[in-house]
């Protein structure tokens, strides 16, 4: 999941806004920020298929350390006491670990049984696979964006959100539709790449105008 998990970093926004938006933006990335650092270092593992863009058919074989709840909400913790440090605001320490965990919930829905819950060896995997009906994946992940966008947000800010949500998962169709045609993406490096570039550019570009 991508957008999706931006309208949670919105309603966290709304609920704490002593807390930074970049923060919360970060917040809600950090397991995917963290995966795409763990992937090229070898300590995390994904497979993917040069035939398919697919979602459905990327294998992630191995993240517990980024994608699990209990070890992943565990270290999003010194990430968010060092926030919280440095800009002398303790409210991001459980606002920062809540988007973290938020990141997991939501994955639940679309991934495909491969979320471990405690992130040790011979753990129990969730995940209810919804990428495996990609239209339907795709319609709702934008709709729940949209709504949850517009319960946070208002204005200016709510049209921008909206606008550049939509982009960016125009931008992702490949991923839930391109059935038909090859993977553009050889590597799992390249994958993880893409993945920090995406959830890179999407913090930046909604910090420069909400
Ligand atoms: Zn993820």
């Amino acid at each position: 999941m991508f957008v999706g998990h931006f309208a949670i970093a919105f309603l966290l926004w709304r609920l704490f806004p002593q807390v930074p938006l970049p923060v919360v933006l970060i917040a809600v990335s950090f397991p995917d920020l963290l995966w795409s650092l763990l992937v090229p270092a070898g300590i995390e593992k994904v497979r993917i298929n040069p035939d398919s863009p697919l979602q459905k058919f990327i294998v992630f074989e191995k993240f517990p350390y980024s994608h699990s709840l209990v070890l992943g909400s565990a270290l999003s913790l010194p990430i968010g006491l060092l926030i919280a440090g440095v800009l002398n605001n303790p409210v991001i320490v459980p606002v920062f670990i809540a988007g973290s965990a938020s990141h997991w919930l939501l994955d639940t829905i679309v991934h495909l049984k491969d979320l471990p819950v405690l992130g040790f060896d011979g753990d129990r995997k969730v995940g209810a696979g919804l990428w495996k009906r990609g239209p339907l994946a795709f319609a709702v992940e934008y709709a729940f964006y949209a709504i949850v966008t517009t319960l946070a947000l208002s204005g200016f800010p709510l049209v921008y959100a909206l606008i550049i949500g939509g982009v960016f998962h125009a931008i992702n169709l490949p991923s839930f539709l391109g059935s038909n045609r090859k993977n553009s993406v050889k590597s799992s490096n390249g994958y993880a790449i893409l993945a920090l570039f995406g959830f890179g550019t999407f913090i930046l570009v909604a910090s420069l105008a909400i």
